[in-house]
């Protein structure tokens, strides 16, 4: 028995025989013609390319179909076209100026601090693989299952996932990747326990050998003997019991045992997040992260933002939504907006401060907000509030644009609650003279704690120094409280500690009464909820 440790990527348990990918031939020497025939010939793939990915997001889940179509879009970028004519310009063949445009092109993906769109890196490569496997004659389908098995690979990509066969693949481990890659993420949409970045061990398994594997543990054992075997077997049949029991809470409200009501909500990225929200029981969204725009690399216009945030509320169906204007800044580098490079990026112009600099950008973002209200329950939220003057310029910001869309005789509503997140201490710390202005608080544990306990919340060396359950974050949460309270405030968190169920009922022990949280935590956190009393502050 040998065992393999990677990052949990998605949990689960399975146990099955193991089917390896190989890895894809690298350095092949091809054959190049002239200019006009290399152009023809990309041009041909790329189309062909753009008509499977078509057929593949038809196939798709509801849930992972926008990957799939932010693929096509890819392929009509006009820069990423630009740079592959311009290698074959220089004399390369067509699946070599691809191969090399989509490794430019993913490496300024890659080089984004934020981990959500960098790892969009992973799309670029996907969609690049593709063209180069069709001017190459290769088959597009790596994973051809023909029995239940666990995949091991360097590396799945999106597409692998969704050409497969669910009922057949019972978990995968890759040698490389990252838990905030697509395809870690559709694993967990999908269901699929996965390990990702086990090293290149994983990829020293003989095919059809034995393997049990713990996605939450992020372990995985080959030619696992027969009790360790049992073990799992056993923990597989626990885990249904426990999932089809934590099912039944799906429609319950969440009420604690002494008879508090706590309103769980989730942290979502577009609709599609906000459908899986809806079917998983949250009752409205309680942070909308606005900066998944961006992952097209082109800066959406205000008409594009008025669609996704229309199909956001439409798809709550009339339950509230928390849409945080865009945080973006020198940590997260955006195509098309210019920044100076900065010395402490996580202090310097993110969040409110960019919007408030970038007057335009705001604008369009705010005129779309206010005319998507007229479709559902919208609140908005203004990301790195430092002081009750930053909420107050958001909000003659707000009256401009405002004031532009009457002017142009444009329809919108002004049935929008202004909200102020707690992220930083100075927030925290004035939460009353700000709790006068705003509708409502959410306060970000994962900035909070960051900028409480001076500690970079990715920065792996000062990991032991970021703690959301510190008192020092807890006692600023309790100031956000009071300052809220003394004006009829409303207070969520929304950071990932409200996704822990202990951390989410040592909140609605300090008498926070929303919480928001990735979809997939919401039956966990519902169920710890509902079998305690938060009023006494004991467990009975
Ligand atoms: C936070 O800071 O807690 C938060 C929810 O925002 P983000 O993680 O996007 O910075
Ligand atoms: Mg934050």
């Amino acid at each position: 028995m040998r065992k393999l440790t990677g990052i949990a990527a998605a949990p689960g348990l399975a146990v099955g025989e193991v089917r390896m990918i190989p890895r894809r031939p690298a350095g092949i020497t091809r054959s190049v013609q002239a200019p006009h025939q290399e152009k023809a010939l990309y041009e041909a793939a790329r189309i062909l390319a753009k008509d499977e990915l078509a057929a593949i997001s038809g196939r798709a889940q509801e849930a992972d179909r926008d990957i799939f179509v932010f693929q096509q879009v890819m392929l009509d970028d006009a820069g990423l076209n630009r740079a592959v004519m311009e290698e074959i310009d220089s004399g390369a063949a067509a699946a070599d100026a691809v191969e090399r445009a989509g490794e430019v092109y993913a490496q300024r993906l890659r080089e984004v601090e934020d981990a959500y769109i960098s790892q969009r890196a992973a799309d670029v490569y996907d969609v690049c693989r593709r063209v180069t496997d069709i001017l190459d004659g290769r088959p597009r389908e790596r994973l051809y299952l023909t029995r239940p098995a666990i995949v091991l690979a360097d590396e799945i990509l999106p597409s692998d996932l969704i050409t497969i066969d669910r009922d057949l693949i019972l978990g995968f481990v890759t040698g490389e990747g990252s838990a905030q890659g697509h395809a870690a993420i559709i694993a967990r949409t999908m269901g699929i326990p996965a390990i990702v970045n086990a090293g290149p061990e994983a990829l020293q398994v003989p095919e059809g050998a034995l393997a049990a594997l713990d996605g939450a543990a992020g372990e995985v054992y080959i030619a696992p003997d027969e009790a360790t075997k049992a073990r799992f077997l056993h923990r597989m049949g626990l885990a249904r019991r426990r999932s089809l029991s934590l099912e039944k809470l799906k429609k319950l409200p969440c009420i604690t045992r002494d008879g508090v009501q706590i309103q769980l909500m989730a942290n979502c990225s577009s609709a599609r997040d906000i459908a899986l929200a809806m079917e998983a029981g949250a009752e409205g969204v309680g942070l909308l992260r606005s900066e998944f725009l961006f992952m097209s690399g082109q800066l959406p216009d205000e008409e594009a933002q008025y669609h996704f945030y229309t199909d956001c509320l439409q798809e709550a169906a009339g339950k509230p939504v928390t849409i945080r204007t865009f945080d973006i800044g020198a940590d997260k580098e955006v195509a098309g907006i210019s920044m100076e490079k900065e010395q402490n990026p996580a202090l310097g112009l993110r969040g409110l401060r960019l919007s408030l600099e970038k007057a335009q950008l705001f604008d369009s973002q705010l005129a779309a907000l206010l005319r998507a209200a007229r479709c559902g329950r919208l609140k908005v939220m203004f990301p790195m509030v430092t002081g009750p003057e930053d909420f107050d310029l958001a909000m003659a910001a707000v009256g401009r644009a405002r004031a532009r869309l009457e002017q142009q005789g444009v329809p919108y509503s002004d049935e929008v609650e202004w909200g102020v997140m707690v992220e930083t201490p100075a927030a925290a710390l004035q939460a009353e003279e700000l709790a006068v202005r705003a509708a409502f608080f959410s306060i970000g544990t994962n900035d909070l704690t960051q900028y409480t306990l001076a500690a970079d919340r990715v920065n792996p060396g000062v990991a032991k120094y970021y703690d959301p359950s510190s008192p020092a974050v807890l006692r600023l949460m309790g100031m956000t409280l009071a300052g809220a309270r003394k004006y009829g405030r409303s207070v969520s968190v929304c950071g990932e500690s409200a996704a822990l169920p202990d951390m989410a009922l040592r909140y609605a022990r300090m008498g926070l009464r929303t919480l928001s949280m990735a979809s997939t935590a919401l039956l966990p956190v519902k169920d710890r909820l509902m079998e305690s009393t938060v009023l006494g502050g004991e467990d009975t």
